[in-house]
Order: C-alpha cells, then structure tokens, then sequence
C-alpha cells in the first residue's frame, strides 16, 4: 500500500512537471526553465522582462501625453476657443445653405471641393459693429466670394433677401438686438459641439 502511494506521488510530480505553458518570450508551447516558470529559457526571461519594461514605458508615455494636453487646454486662450467654435459655425452654415442662392446675389451655391472653399459664410451685421451676434445663426449665410469680398457684404441686397427668405419679424428683431453677450470657453466649446452635431445631422440627411 505505502508503495503505491509514493509510486502515485512520484508520477503526479512527473506529470506536473512536463506541464508545459507557453512561454512568455517566444511565445511557444514548451516546458518552463524551471518548475512554475512563465519562460521556457533565461533569454526568454530576459526577452519577457524587456517586453514587460516596454509596456509599462508606453503606458507611462500615454499617459504624460494626456497630462500635457490637458494642461495645454488650460492654457489656451479663449480666441483659440472662439476661433474653433466658429468655424464648426460656418462649416454649419455653409452646408445649410449649400444649393441654394447667395444671400445677396442668384448666384447658386455650390461646393466643388475647391481649397478655401468655393462660398462662405457671411455675415448681416458685421463682426466690427455687431461683435454680440458673431456666433448668432439668424445673421449667418450662404454667400458667394464675390459679395463677401468684393462688395463688402453686400448689405443691402443681403437684408433685401434676409427677409424674402425668413420674413420681416426675423430681420427687424436681429437688426434690434443690441443686447450683449459674454461668451465664456465653455460657451464656444458648447457650440462647436451643437454645430458639429448638426452638420452631422445635415449630412447624413
Ligand atoms: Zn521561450
Ligand atoms: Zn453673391
């Protein structure tokens, strides 16, 4: 009896160590270096410890990128902001004017994938004297190169269509609103967010 039992713990040991794993160096199945090795070799421990190092570096790189983009957000001034959320605006405006006339002119606006693109997107009240509706979308339109560039605007055929297009109340409470307003950061990064959502929402239809 007391044979056998040694007989069956000496053939469990052999079995356990035959059990073979798949190396962490290169990867094949084979037995370990020694008993309850995750390597089959000392190069291969190496091998391991190196790619073990590796990844943790990458992580730890990961993780410095995040920490310095963050803190280069704190940093940015808020013309960075503006300057996103407006063109998010005009990229917004532009596709809901896309196919139809300027809003001074018959030209009909169309994109061709020209660089700088082939319309913009203009204003009714300027930038210069009407700072507090820059962001504003009743005062944002489809306008040809031409008008914006050349015919400063051109206001008063802008205005002309401002109304056929959305009627007279529209207009004259635009041209009526004086009142101010204080964009902070997380007022432009929340209308980059709605323009680009609704350029989105255009695209798809
Ligand atoms: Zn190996
Ligand atoms: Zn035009």
């Amino acid at each position: 009896m007391a044979r056998t039992g040694i007989l069956r713990t000496a053939s469990t040991q052999k079995a356990e160590r035959v059990k073979l794993i798949t190396c962490k160096g290169c990867r094949q199945k084979t037995q370990p270096f020694q008993p309850g090795a995750k390597v089959c070799s000392e190069t291969c421990g190496a091998t391991f410890a190196r790619l073990l190092r590796e990844k943790l570096e990458r992580i730890d790189a990961k993780a410095e990128r995040l920490v310095d983009k963050q803190k280069l957000e704190k940093l940015r001034p808020l013309s960075y902001w503006r300057k996103k959320a407006k063109s998010a605006l005009h990229a917004f405006v532009r596709e809901r004017d896309h196919g139809k006339s300027c809003i001074s002119c018959d030209t009909i606006l169309i994109k061709t994938g020209k660089p700088g693109g082939d319309y913009d997107a203009g204003h009714f009240r300027s930038v210069g004297s009407a700072k507090h509706l820059e962001m504003d979308v009743r005062n944002i339109h489809g306008q040809c190169k031409q008008c914006n560039n050349h015919r400063s605007g051109n206001v008063i055929e802008y205005e002309r269509r401002l109304r056929i297009r959305y009627g007279d109340r529209m207009v004259d409470e635009l041209l009526a609103d004086n009142t101010s307003r204080m964009y902070r950061k997380t007022d432009y990064q929340a209308i980059e967010a709605v323009c680009k959502q609704r350029l989105k929402d255009l695209k798809n239809g």
